[in-house]
Formats: C-alpha cells, structure tokens, sequence
C-alpha cells in the first residue's frame, strides 16, 4: 500500500459530472474533506435536487456547461475529476453521438486543461471497456471484447479512446493521471428514471409493479456502493504520480440479475411479479471485477455488503416515492431544472468563480 499524496491540504478542485448520481456524493466528500470544489455539468442526466444541499457553503460552485466545449477558467485548479458522462444504457443510447463526444471531445478538452494547469486528472473509466469479458473475473490486464458498431459501442468505445488520451497525453506531455475502471456502482440519488437496473428493480418493487427481468436473469453483475466507490475513486486521485492505473474499482461479490431481483423482492416485501423481456444487444453475460492491484496500490476495499447498501438504497427510493410531491411530477420537476434559462439564471445569480470564467 502507498501513503496517500498531499490528502489533507486543501485542494482547489473540478469535477466535471458533479451534478450526477457518483458525482454528487464525491463533491460532498471533497467539501467534507475540506476542498474548494468547482462542479460544471451539462445537466444531462444529473440533477441540481442532487448538489442542492452543497450550496450552503461558499466553497462550492456550480455552473451548467458543457464539456465538448473547450473550457477556460480564471480559477486555477489542482485536481481535476472527470465523470462527466451518462452511465445508464437508456441514456447514453438516447444521443449516442454526444456520448461519443463527450468521452473524446471531453478527454481532449479536459486533458488540455489539466496541462494548462499543471492538475492531475483522475478520469472515471469503466468496466464496459472489457465488453463481453472473455476472462473472469476482469483484471487490468484484459483488452476487452466490444462490439465497435452495437448499440453500447457509443459509450464503450468513447471511454476506450478516452483511455487512450489519457495515456497518451501522460506519455507526450508528462500530465499526471489516475484512471479507474469503474464497476457497476448504485446508492442513494440514482434517479427514479434512471433506468439501470438497481433503480429500476427498487422502484417497481415499492411501487409494486412488475419487474422486469432482461433475458434469462441468468447474465451476472457485481454491484459496489457508492461510498465504496468514492473512497477508491479519492484514493486513486491522490496516490503517487506512477499509479496512474487503470485500476478496477467495484466490488467483487457477484450475483445473477435474477438473483438480485429476488433479493430486492425479499428486502422490500414487496409482491411484485418478475416479467421477462429480450436480452438488449451485446449485454455482457457475466462482470466481477479483480481488485488485487487496488488493494495492493490503494489499500482499498468495498466496505459495505450488498444487502446492506440495497437496504440505504431502499430507503432512499422509499422515502423519495413517498414525498407529497407524486414521483412523476418529481422527475418532471428535475427535468425542469435542466432547462438552460433557468440555469443560466441561477450560475449567474450564484456568481460562481467558475461560471464568471468559462467563456
Ligand atoms: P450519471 O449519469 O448520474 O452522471 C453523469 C453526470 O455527467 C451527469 O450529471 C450528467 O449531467 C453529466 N454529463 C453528461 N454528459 C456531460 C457533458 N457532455 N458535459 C458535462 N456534463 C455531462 O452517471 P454516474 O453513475 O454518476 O456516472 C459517473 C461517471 O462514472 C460516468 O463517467 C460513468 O461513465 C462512470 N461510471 C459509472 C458507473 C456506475 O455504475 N455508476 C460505472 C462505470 C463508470
Ligand atoms: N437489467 C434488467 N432489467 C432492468 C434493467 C437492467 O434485467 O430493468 C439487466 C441488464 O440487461 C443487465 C443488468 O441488468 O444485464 C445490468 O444492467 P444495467 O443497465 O444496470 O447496467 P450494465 O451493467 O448493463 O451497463
């Protein structure tokens, strides 16, 4: 294991995503930590509902923008995180060319940033980059088995050559990287509308519908919780500049998506029907990660066991259907948010360090 770097001074930081399900929880373990943090989000998949209770303090800022766009600030940073990108299947399909630009034009745009000043960069990579794994568990080691031309090719191949620029601006221009591969990951603030399956599962069983399974259930994944994932993703940052990874983050307790719907039937009591539906295109049949090199480099491990992340996670559905407000009206409320006048309106009003720099 190697000390952390440098992990309790305050750091001047930009994370790109802030505003999303991981990116949230990371802005408030940073300002917890002590850090100035700068968010910038398109407002895409992520909500302002999800940093709302940041903006007490003065050391947060958050500003609508959009990372295919070059970015100049006047705040100078030392670490930048990047995790702007949609995660759910149904979203990063829904406009496939800007997900493949977010992680190309993105890397780029972000890296260009990061030399300009002198940041490290920690970059929020993935799984998906293994594809259909032909080895199991994954390790670093694997190049991965993608479909170039499938309907997930957008997000898998935008974060496989995003990989790749990162790698090659760290071997051309010497900028410091960490990169994760980041498991399957769930917890409090996945939206109700998400569509992956941890909140998909969750919310149809507290609404007692039907929940549906895709293919057989037979297909495995290994589900880590978020704040598992944002002490690996923190450590990572602020390892020594020769970890640059990549480095799999998740954890390796693995289940059957059947298995899993059963599980959340049983912790939620609820008596909703299991219904099946086709297997999508290229769903990886099975994914669990090895996490030797995150344990031997990070000290890392997941803390927190499925059954009792589920049980957070329940509770945070449970208590958000329960809202006066009707979830539908929720999820219209979110998108409401998303409108660009409105938060044009409020960078403006917040009089954010970042939104006065961005040009
Ligand atoms: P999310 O969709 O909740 O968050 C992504 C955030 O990025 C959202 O706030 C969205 O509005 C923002 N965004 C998207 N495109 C953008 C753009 N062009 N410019 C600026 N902001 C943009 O997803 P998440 O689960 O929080 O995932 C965060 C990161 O972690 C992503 O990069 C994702 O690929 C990676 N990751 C997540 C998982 C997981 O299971 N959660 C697994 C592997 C990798
Ligand atoms: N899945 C499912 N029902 C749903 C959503 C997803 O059976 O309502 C399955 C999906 O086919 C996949 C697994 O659950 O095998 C995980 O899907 P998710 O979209 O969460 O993430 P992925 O790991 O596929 O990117």
């Amino acid at each position: 294991m190697t000390e952390n770097r440098n992990s309790s001074r305050p750091h001047n930081i930009l994370v790109l995503g802030g505003a999303g399900f991981v990116g949230s929880h990371l802005c408030e373990r940073l300002l917890a930590d002590g850090h100035i943090v700068d968010c910038v989000d398109n407002m895409s998949t992520g909500s302002l509902a999800n940093v709302a209770h940041l903006m007490h303090t003065n050391r947060f800022t958050l500003t609508q923008y959009d990372v295919v766009r070059p970015m100049k600030f006047v705040a100078k940073f030392d670490q930048i995180y990047n995790l702007a990108c949609p995660a759910s299947p149904p979203a990063y399909q829904a406009d496939p060319i800007h997900t493949l630009k977010t992680s190309v034009l993105g890397a780029i745009n972000i890296l260009d940033l990061a030399r300009e000043h002198d940041a490290t960069v920690f970059q929020a990579s993935t799984s998906e980059i293994y594809g259909d794994p032909l080895h199991h568990p994954q390790n670093e080691v694997d190049w991965g088995n993608v479909n170039p031309i499938g309907p997930r090719a957008c997000y898998d191949e935008g974060k496989r050559c995003a990989e790749t620029l990162f790698f090659d601006y760290h071997h051309v221009h010497g900028v410091k990287i960490h990169v994760a591969r980041i498991f399957n990951t769930y917890g409090p603030r996945m939206a109700v509308n998400d569509g992956r399956v941890v909140s998909n599962f969750i919310v149809s069983a507290l609404l007692e519908k039907p929940i549906t399974l895709y293919g057989t259930g037979a297909q495995t994944r290994s589900f880590c919780y978020v704040d598992d994932l944002v002490d690996g993703i923190i450590r990572l940052m602020n390892a020594p500049d020769t970890v640059t990874g990549p480095i799999n983050l998740g954890n390796p307790e693995e289940l059957a998506v059947r298995e899993f719907a059963e599980l959340i039937l049983r912790l939620t009591n609820s008596k909703s029907s299991i219904v099946y539906r086709p297997l999508p295109t290229d769903d990886p049949r099975q994914r669990r990660p090895d996490i030797t090199l995150a344990a031997d480099l990070l000290g890392w491990h997941p803390t927190i066991s499925v059954e009792a992340g589920v049980l957070r996670t329940i509770s945070h559905f449970d208590s958000l259907l329960r809202r006066p407000v009707p979830a539908e009206a929720y999820a219209t409320a979110a998108l409401a948010l998303r409108m660009p006048y409105l938060s044009t309106i409020l960078a403006a009003s917040m009089k954010t360090n970042a939104s006065e720099a961005l040009t």
